[in-house]
């Protein structure tokens, strides 16, 4: 009896929202929130999203195919906090049921073929250590040598320190990866989601021949808080957002994203020359269209990897075999 009073009394509270804003604090319903792309319906905040919920807004509905899931970390520095590197990094994929901070695979986007590289900031702060400087690499060295373009979605706390000075090379190792692309001349789109910051933003996610960011994106080097104490001085409105960089030069765009799928496939076909890669399936030699200038370009960016990989990253690729094979690299004509 006395529990049939009290649920009348709660009855004639207002209902509470299933769902509340973390930026303008009003409710909705979760169902409202997810079909808006985890967009608040009310002040179109940008809520962060897994790698896995990243590819299917953006890609085409069953075009994602996963590689490389079997890339995984080695304990180069044995390194120990609270827990043991090793430890960390099996929590991480327990919670996000992700291998790695970055999924990598092939899909479509509005019906242009791409390579594609998704951060996730749920694993360990999407921080990047060996295992995502290898798939990125994978990624580059994939889309130059089949002729595709490379989309990476960018979010990240930066360098990974369990890793230490072997996190701080993956900077490098994505830097040539760009290049790599760069003389394939693939294109190469990069969407910066919140947050993107240290050694990502530092390196490949603003390498891109187009580079855009969601709404609200923060987009740093180094943290507000971190440079305000340094400096002293009292920093900009706005500063960091992804708005600030568009207006400083650093973005080309800040899209939405219920836009992003379209405006990403529109920018491929664009850099492509308006038509659809080719990807070969059809063709009678069944190569392609990599050019020598690709296959140049791979052979050697394999080379400069070759050291990078091996001791650190436990793959699925290549068993460990002879030590520093040296590359053939007269037989390239
Ligand atoms: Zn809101």
């Amino acid at each position: 009896m006395n529990v049939t009073v009290q649920i009348e009394r709660r009855n004639n509270e207002p209902p509470r929202p299933e769902w509340i804003c973390p930026s303008c604090h009003q409710g909705a319903r979760h169902s409202e929130v997810r079909a808006n792309l985890m967009v608040c319906p009310h002040c179109d905040h940008h809520l962060r999203i897994g790698a896995r919920e990243r590819i299917q807004q953006l890609t085409d509905e069953g075009t994602f195919g996963e590689l490389w899931t079997m890339v995984t970390t080695l304990d180069p520095l044995q390194f120990v906090d609270l827990e043991s590197y090793p430890d960390r990094v099996r929590e991480a994929q327990a919670k996000t049921g992700l291998g790695e901070a970055i999924v990598t695979g092939i899909a479509s986007i509005d019906s242009t073929p791409c390579v594609l590289a998704v951060m996730d900031f749920g694993f360990m702060g999407g921080s990047m250590g060996s295992v995502v400087g290898e798939k990125l690499w994978r990624s580059a060295e994939l889309a130059s040598g089949e002729d595709l373009p490379l989309v990476a979605v960018c979010t990240s706390g930066g360098a990974r320190m369990q890793e230490g000075i072997l996190s701080l090379m993956q900077m490098a190792k994505t830097s040539c990866a760009v290049d790599l692309i760069n003389e394939a001349t693939s294109p190469f789109v990069t969407i910066l989601a919140d947050p993107c910051t240290g050694g990502v933003v530092a390196s490949f996610a603003t390498l891109a021949d187009i580079c855009v960011a969601e709404p609200g994106a923060r987009l740093y080097f180094t943290g507000p808080r971190v440079i305000q104490q340094t400096t002293q001085e009292e920093l900009p409105p706005g500063f960091s957002t992804a708005e600030r960089n568009l207006e400083l030069g650093h973005l080309d765009a800040v899209v939405p994203r219920r836009d992003l799928r379209v405006k990403v496939g529109n920018y491929l076909r664009l850099l492509g020359g308006g038509e659809e890669p080719d990807r070969g399936e059809g063709t009678e030699d069944g190569t392609g269209r990599s050019g020598r200038l690709a296959q140049a370009a791979a052979e050697r960016a394999r080379t400069l990897a070759t050291y990078a990989r091996r001791s650190f990253v436990r793959g699925d690729r290549e068993a460990p075999g002879p030590p520093e094979e040296a590359p053939a690299r007269e037989q390239s004509s």
